[in-house]
């Protein structure tokens, strides 16, 4: 339950399984590896990096021990938020999808749009969050939010989906993104619980 500005967000006791089992995926592993790294260098740390500059082997130590955040994404992975509120203003931009350096560069291929949305909380603080981000030649989502939609995002998932109104007969699983009936009330592709209204 997460109270904000009067109004109680009750999120379905699976889905809240779900945020915490999305954090434990990464938290867990982290805190292996660090375990791990720490065990060896402690018992061979001298060994691996056997010189007599204390500096320079405290800067190893250092490196090393910053592997298991890099390999496993933590903490910056995490940050995210459970939110929801009312669409007003929806920006559409269309970018060089050139975040990897071997892609080929025939630019018309990869073309990205990208889906931001500015969404008023119930408390009337303004966010601006990313939707949706996906090739510019499929044309994906590109009608999917409206000014005035109500949405819903669920922590860890990478979906931000349009809660129906009264005359919708789908609901989209803001766990997986598939459509449902409304009538349904968990999702007939992954089985989590649908928010239909909040
Ligand atoms: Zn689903």
């Amino acid at each position: 339950m997460k109270k904000r500005g009067g109004i109680i967000l009750i999120i379905p006791k699976d889905l809240q399984i779900y945020c915490r089992k999305r954090i434990l995926r990464r938290v867990i592993p982290c805190m292996i590896f660090i375990s791990v790294f720490a065990t060896v260098l402690t018992l061979w740390g001298t060994v691996i990096f056997n010189t007599d500059n204390t500096a320079f082997q405290i800067l190893c130590y250092i490196v090393v021990m910053l592997v298991p955040f890099v390999i496993t994404g933590v903490p910056h992975k995490l940050i995210d938020s459970t939110y929801y509120g009312t669409v007003k203003k929806v920006d559409i931009i269309t970018t060089t999808d050139n975040d990897s350096a071997v892609k080929p560069t025939r630019e018309h291929l990869y073309l990205k749009n990208t889906i931001y949305l500015s969404i008023e909380q119930s408390d009337g603080k303004l966010i601006y969050k990313k939707a949706y981000s996906g090739k510019a030649r499929l044309q994906q989502n590109i009608n999917a939010y409206n000014e005035g939609d109500l949405v819903f995002h669920l922590y860890g998932t990478n979906n931000v989906v349009v809660l129906p109104d009264a005359n919708d007969n789908s609901v989209h699983c803001s766990v997986c993104g598939s459509s449902n009936n409304i009538e349904n009330d968990k999702c007939r592709t992954c089985g989590h619980s649908l928010i239909k209204h909040i």
